[in-house]
């Protein structure tokens, strides 16, 4: 297993969309073991495929590990279905975009239908932080970042102090 190197925000692979996986193979099985490597090394609790420099719809996340239990999900081609229109508000970080973060409104309930590494095709209801970290995750598959979500004044400063972060 390998960490592989973070694209890093204002790279164009952050800001384009992924292309659908059309055959599950031994290289989109490694993808995936090497992408939790990443994830957990960072450490983060999500990852998508662009932010390692594939553009392939793929993300892996495991919200739970910070505060107890593993609970690692792959996702190859996922969809996401609103259940619930109540919107809920989180402060939102990405490991591509460090030393920043964002207060982000997202629907609270979602149905997440996925592909597994075995080609089995789930489908699961998500809340809470889950629910957060499947959107988040699933933006980056369609070219989106928390900046995408701001206000442009907002945008303007949360950019500004980024660049600063990183000079
Ligand atoms: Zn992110």
């Amino acid at each position: 297993m390998t960490v592989l190197p973070l694209v890093l925000w204002p790279d164009e692979r952050l800001q384009r969309g992924s292309d659908a996986v059309e055959q599950l193979s031994t290289d989109i099985a490694t993808l995936v073991r090497d992408m939790f490597e990443t994830m957990y090394a960072a450490p983060g609790r999500g990852l998508a495929a662009p932010q390692v420099g594939v553009m392939q719809r793929v993300f892996v996340m495991d919200a739970t590990w910070k505060d107890g239990d593993p609970t690692p999900v792959a996702c190859i081609n996922p969809e996401i279905r609103i259940v619930d229109q109540a919107v809920c508000c989180n402060e939102e970080a990405c490991l591509s975009i460090p030393g920043v973060s964002a207060k982000i409104n997202r629907p609270k309930r979602i149905a997440l239908e996925y592909t597994d590494v075995e080609g089995v095709r789930c489908s699961v209801e998500l809340e809470g932080f889950a629910a957060v970290c499947a959107q988040h995750e699933m933006d980056h598959l369609e070219g989106r970042v928390i900046f995408d979500h701001l206000e442009p004044r907002a945008r303007a400063e949360l950019e500004d102090t980024y660049r600063e972060m990183n000079a």
